[in-house]
């Protein structure tokens, strides 16, 4: 009788958590994150430092033992690596969905070895719990929000609705009995009720704490490629080709009215990523350079994608009066093994890419991880695509809340170079627009603004030479 409720509920679980799969890491059972880790330890962070691996810069956290739980370590301090960095000669890696400890921060992490001695965090942001302090006691959350969700009841009366929160020293209670074999039901996790609002922070976020980040390109309507590699993404007819179209075609300027201009460049064989900048933004389908480190699996979970920039620090520029870094280059790389997922729905595939874009174009998340609000705290927010977890299969839909932050870092109205050209010359639009109504000569109606068209020869309207191609509303 018990095993059969055990099995009941166990169904119930994996329905209420379904929705979950859908976004940009599945979680990974605890039970499955004890049995992959190598160490498992509660640390305080105490230094950083960056150096390159394989060519990319890695942030190397100093993390001092203070209660191991799984494994050994050679002393009392191990360093755990994270992709991600400022590193030599000016150059930047910025990553999201890549946890980021503060100095001095208390965490649990759940770590493998690297082969310099190192160590990573298993499946990125899963393995990672940062401490905090709440009226229900000390609680551990994962850097990227959780869904709340339904567990087993820990006194075995039903399931009840837990938050994203797990009991410090319960949850390490329950991970030493794990380890030596002891299985028991979770007893951790605190009451969806108890949690504070305040676990997660509240700001406006870009992509890098450190550096406001922008493409230059698109103030002068130049457009910036995208090339995808040749082995494409497994599980998908296409190979992601139609829906990695439709994630560059959500930024456009049909949709957010922003002079964002990503376009497909093809097909390359460069699996360079985030190591030496090569020229060219590239989707990678597989972690060739084991960015990411342990793969994902449909089964049991892990981490699908990252998307980061490269930028040169040394170089800043002006936009809205603020010192901005320009972007230099973008990668994004989808896991090993997504394909499984992706499969069963495309229209995820299209969102995963074009929330990644969002990262590459400058933008943090709307909300739901250490550095925005809570996703349920505004229904705004939590329609954003830039959300920290996506959303079931709504496909490469933006909202309101990544449109005002296109229209932010990519206004519209802004243009970083002073016009040269006389109004009604014939590259007017190409270099001084996107044009109002009645200014050209423009050529094609994406150099005019949202709503507006190119209309041949209606240059007589605006007292203009008759030949003059002139922005308009659309003439019935
Ligand atoms: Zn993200």
């Amino acid at each position: 009788m018990a095993r059969e409720l055990f099995a009941a509920l166990f169904l119930l679980i994996v329905f209420a958590v379904a929705p979950a799969q859908a976004s940009l890491y599945v979680a990974v059972e605890d039970t499955d994150l004890v049995d992959q880790a190598e160490l498992i330890a509660r640390v305080r962070i105490t230094d950083q430092r960056v150096d390159l691996v394989r060519g990319y810069p890695a942030t190397f956290y100093a993390a001092v033992l203070e209660d191991v739980i799984k494994g050994e370590a050679s002393g009392s301090v191990v360093e755990v690596r994270v992709p991600g960095g400022r590193g030599p000669l000016g150059r930047e890696l910025v990553l999201h969905g890549v946890p980021e400890f503060d100095t001095g921060e208390d965490a649990l992490v759940f770590l493998r070895a690297n082969d310099d001695g190192s160590y990573r965090l298993l499946h990125l942001s899963q393995g990672a719990f940062l401490e905090r302090q709440t009226a229900a006691g000390a609680v551990l959350v994962r850097p990227i929000e959780e869904p709340a969700q339904l567990v087993p009841a820990a006194d075995g009366s039903g399931v009840e609705l837990v938050a994203p929160a797990r009991r410090s020293d319960r949850f390490a209670a329950w991970l030493r009995d794990r380890v030596e074999d002891r299985r028991r039901p979770a007893d951790y996790f605190v009451a969806a009720a108890a949690v504070e609002e305040s676990l997660f922070r509240a700001s406006f976020t870009h992509l890098s704490k450190n550096l406001q980040l922008r493409w230059f390109e698109f103030d002068d309507l130049e457009d910036v490629p995208w090339f995808r590699h040749i082995d494409g993404q497994s599980g998908l007819k296409s190979k992601g080709t139609a829906e990695f179209k439709k994630a560059l075609k959500a930024w456009g300027p049909g949709q957010t009215g922003a002079p964002i201009r990503l376009v497909d460049g093809g097909t390359t064989e460069s699996t360079n990523d985030f190591s030496a900048p090569d020229g060219q933004n590239t989707i990678v389908f597989e972690d060739f350079n084991e960015v990411i480190g342990d793969d994902f699996d449909c089964e049991a979970g892990g981490f699908i994608a990252i998307g980061g920039i490269s930028s040169y620090y040394v170089s800043e520029r002006l936009y809205k009066d603020q010192a901005f870094s320009p972007i230099a280059e973008a990668e994004i790389i989808i896991n090993d093994g997504v394909g499984c997922l992706f499969s069963e729905s495309p229209k995820l595939a299209a969102q995963v890419y074009a929330h990644e874009l969002g990262h590459t174009l400058g933008l943090g998340h709307a909300c739901g991880d250490k550095n925005s609000p809570k996703c349920d705290s505004s229904e705004l927010l939590n329609s954003a695509i830039m959300r920290a977890f996506a959303h079931g299969r709504r496909g490469a839909q933006l909202s309101d809340d990544d449109i005002v932050g296109a229209r932010f870092l990519y206004d519209p109205d802004f243009f970083a170079v002073p016009c040269d050209l006389p109004p009604g010359h014939k590259k007017f639009c190409k270099r001084c627009g996107p044009c109002g109504e009645g200014q050209g000569s423009c050529k094609k109606n994406s150099q005019c603004l949202t709503g507006l068209v190119c209309n041949k020869n209606a240059g007589e309207l605006f007292g203009l030479k008759p030949s003059t191609n002139l922005c308009t509303v659309p003439f019935d």
